[in-house]
């Protein structure tokens, strides 16, 4: 039987353990230099959607993952990670309002639920304590979209593949990758231990560019800051997702919200004046423009989280041919397509098969440093 082993227990790396496990091909150890779901997956939004995701592969990559997560909750009987419900988004006027038609018409053109409301009915039917700028404001509705307890789902994996035979060994780095006759064939940890392999996946997400480079391989990451800010509320405000302006918001469970937004990710990187806590407050700020009712609200976390993002920003999933028993799954948007990529690359590597999915993001595109 194949020995594998998973670096990495982000959303990724749990998925395709969890995948590789339960196919009883493979002997599976986990090893995560911390704990399960505790890096990027534990400081996201966590929206799982192909919204905004262009050109068209990765929109179908994205589509495909967005499936995948009600396709894991009926073949689990069930998935408490997560919270369907949908999104709603709307824009102001001008540019902005003319961006985000051209968006829906051509999501649907692309086969994606998108609809639009009148704020008032939004108001009626879906969203009673959001403040829309009028009551005639067009509203964009995308009733498939969903928000994952992305660290939830992690740990549940990790422990399902547990189920399944994989070993598991958290709070101890991988160090060291050894080849013999150019072929991984054992990692070394930082406790000491010696893991012989025949196969290790590279799931490390925003450090995954250094575990690359244990093997001599130089895997470009360009990767950016991204700040969440996790409000504790007294009761349910919002039960979806909401786009704003300046400000987006998520459930978080019945006791809290969820508040991002690109720019305050633009300013935590490019303007040193702006501290991390200042920043949440200021989305605070907008939140309660959009939800009154936040009034009281009191922000209980600011997180500030890595994306892991290949320098091109699209994923990079799949064998490196130059390095026998070597796989990356390295991505942003991961917490969309966890699921599918792990399912994709645990088929890959037991059987050779490239899904047409993920065949436009195989990692060969970046060469080997030499
Ligand atoms: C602010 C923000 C908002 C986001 N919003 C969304 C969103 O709305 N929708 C979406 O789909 N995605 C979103 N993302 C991206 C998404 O969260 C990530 O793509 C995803 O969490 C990556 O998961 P991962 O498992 O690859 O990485 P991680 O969760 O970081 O897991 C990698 C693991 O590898 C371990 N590790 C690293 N190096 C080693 C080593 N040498 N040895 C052993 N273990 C190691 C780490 O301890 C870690 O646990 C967002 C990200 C951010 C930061």
């Amino acid at each position: 039987m194949l020995r594998i082993a998973v670096i990495g227990a982000g959303i990724v790396g749990a998925l395709v353990a969890f995948r590789l496990a339960e196919s009883g091909e493979a002997r599976v150890c986990i090893v995560d230099e911390s704990l399960p779901g505790s890096g990027t997956t534990s400081a996201s939004y966590a929206w799982a959607n192909a919204n905004d995701k262009t050109p068209r592969d990765y929109f179908d990559l994205n589509s495909a993952g967005l499936e995948e997560h009600f396709r894991l909750r009926d073949e689990l009987g069930g998935a408490p990670w997560l919270y369907p419900g949908g999104n709603i988004e709307w824009a102001g006027d001008g540019a902005a309002l003319e961006g985000l038609e051209h968006r829906v018409e051509r999501l649907r053109s692309w086969g994606y639920a998108a609809e639009w409301w009148r704020a008032s009915r939004v108001n009626e039917v879906l969203e009673p304590q959001v403040n829309f700028p009028g009551p005639d404001t067009p509203v964009a509705f995308f009733p498939h979209e969903a928000w994952v307890d992305a660290p939830r789902l992690a740990k549940a994996l990790v422990e399902l593949a547990r189920r399944s035979g994989a070993e598991t060994r958290f709070g101890n780095a991988v160090e060291e990758i050894e080849t013999e006759g150019g072929r991984v064939s054992a990692l070394r940890l930082k406790g000491g231990e010696r893991l012989p392999v025949d196969a290790v996946v590279n799931a490390a997400g925003p450090e995954a560019d250094r575990v690359a480079a244990l093997l001599g391989r130089s895997l470009p990451l360009e990767s950016s800051k991204g700040l969440i800010s996790r409000l504790a509320v007294e009761e349910p405000l919002i039960g979806r997702l909401v786009h704003s302006q300046y400000v987006n918001l998520r459930p978080d469970g019945p006791g809290r919200v969820v508040l991002n937004h690109g720019w305050a990710d633009q300013k935590l990187e490019s303007d040193t004046a702006r501290t991390e806590d200042s920043l949440s407050h200021e989305l605070l700020e907008h939140a309660r423009r959009v939800v009154p009712a936040l009034e009281s609200a009191e922000v209980e976390e600011v997180r500030v989280g890595v994306r892991p993002m290949p320098e091109d920003g699209r994923s990079c999933v799949g064998a490196v041919a130059e390095l026998p028993g070597y796989y990356e799954a390295v991505t942003h948007s991961g917490v969309t397509l966890g699921p599918l990529l792990g399912r994709l690359l645990a088929r890959e590597i037991l059987s050779g098969e490239v899904d047409d999915l993920i065949s436009p993001f195989r990692p060969d595109r970046f060469a080997r440093a030499r």
